[in-house]
């Protein structure tokens, strides 16, 4: 940008962040009581971990994907952004993979003591969240947060969270969140939004304390060539996808399919090994277990997330419901794509691909579903 044209940033209009600025920004979080938390390229994959410094984020790092691949390369780009998505979404920093939820403790005169075991919690700041990560959030909020008994663990570490997210300029082979309606730009649910440009990051708020964190890196405002610049290739991620699903609701149609022979085909190649819904940000399901101390007097509630796929998700008062890889791939697919709808107003899928992505036997949802249902009206 000519210095010439830059103007302070006001009244939320996007500023321009420079690259060699972007620590302020982890600065300022960090100076306002969050822990980072950013993306990080580790074994090959790009993971969201603790992060103090800019330096840990992937520089020039591109990533290829295609169903049951994930391959990490490197370029001589500047950018720190320019690739989709990781295995891990921001799932995991609120529904916790493994948790106690009480103590129960029986007292001398054999009565029973519970204690609530509330999770011990910073605020958090996560940096490089995308657009179908967002879409993701808001139905996990409606799922922990909504109904008469929301969850406190994941109400309170909800609470201290902040998003700076990036719209996604990359998005891999296996990204479907245009058909969805979820990405690839960021359009609410955050706090700050990132478009990185070769030059910065047009950098908008989206919230207050968004706003607050901005002002204080008095940025200057982003040009109009930077503004559209940002504008195209919002649009480009968008129009590069290739997958879709076959439609936005497919409630009646997959309800209508519950004998389709693809349900048998995709079984002889499905694992049942439940890595499609360990990656999946919107996936919930979990179990609930005892765990009991060896002294006899105490026992720890313990929650852990579980899957579709396992014997004992569908195990019911002696025997399993779902006992084959049929039965269970049905019961993912049907409740994601169509049970969803009556649950929470929209289907469970945000179109991130991880699932496509991380299956080791590279099944495709979009594919099984356009055999299933086919052409939509
Ligand atoms: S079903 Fe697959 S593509 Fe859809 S949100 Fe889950 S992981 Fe992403
Ligand atoms: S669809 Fe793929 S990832 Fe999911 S359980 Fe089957 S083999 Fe595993």
């Amino acid at each position: 940008m000519s210095p010439a044209t830059a103007q302070p940033a006001t009244d939320r209009s996007p500023g321009l962040l420079p690259h060699e600025r972007l620590q302020h920004l982890l600065d300022a979080l960090s100076r306002s009581g969050y822990e980072c938390i950013g993306p990080k390229l580790r074994d090959g994959a790009i993971l969201y971990e603790h992060i103090d410094s800019v330096a840990e984020l992937p520089l020039g790092v591109a990533v290829e994907q295609g169903p049951g691949s994930y391959r990490v390369d490197m370029t001589d780009s500047r950018r720190r952004f320019g690739w989709a998505n990781g295995p891990q979404a921001i799932k995991p920093f609120l529904f916790a993979p493994r948790e106690i939820l009480w103590r129960a403790t029986q007292r001398e005169d054999g009565t029973l003591v519970f204690d609530a075991r509330p999770p011990a919690c910073k605020p958090l700041a996560v940096i490089g969240a995308r657009a179908c990560d967002l879409a993701a959030l808001a139905l996990q909020d409606k799922h922990f947060l909504g109904g008469t008994c929301p969850d406190p663990g994941y109400a309170r570490r909800r609470d201290g969270l902040f998003i700076v997210a990036v719209h996604c300029s990359h998005p891999a082979q296996t990204c479907f969140c245009a058909s969805t309606g979820d990405g690839p730009r960021a359009t609410s649910g955050f706090d700050i939004a990132l478009a990185e440009l070769d030059d910065g990051f047009v950098a908008e708020s989206g919230s207050d304390r968004g706003a607050a964190i901005l002002d204080g890196l008095h940025l200057s405002s982003a040009t109009t060539a930077q503004l559209v610049a940002a504008e195209e290739q919002g649009r480009h991620s968008s129009e590069v996808q290739r997958r879709a699903l076959p439609g936005r609701n497919l409630q009646a149609s997959l309800f209508a399919n519950l004998e389709h022979p693809r349900w048998q085909e995709v079984a002889e190649r499905c694992l049942s090994c439940g890595n499609c819904t360990s990656v999946c940000p919107t996936c919930f399901c979990h179990s609930e277990a005892e765990v009991p101390k060896l002294d006899g007097d105490s026992s720890l509630h313990e929650r852990e997330w579980d899957s579709c796929f396992t014997q004992g998700h569908s195990y019911i008062h002696g025997f399993t419901v779902r006992p084959d890889t049929r039965t269970r791939y049905r019961q993912w697919l049907t409740h994601k794509l169509g049970g969803w709808h009556a649950q929470y107003g929209r289907s469970g899928c945000v179109g991130c691909g991880r699932c496509i992505s991380w299956c080791p036997v590279g099944i495709d949802i979009t594919e099984e579903a356009h055999a299933i249902c086919g052409p939509q009206p």
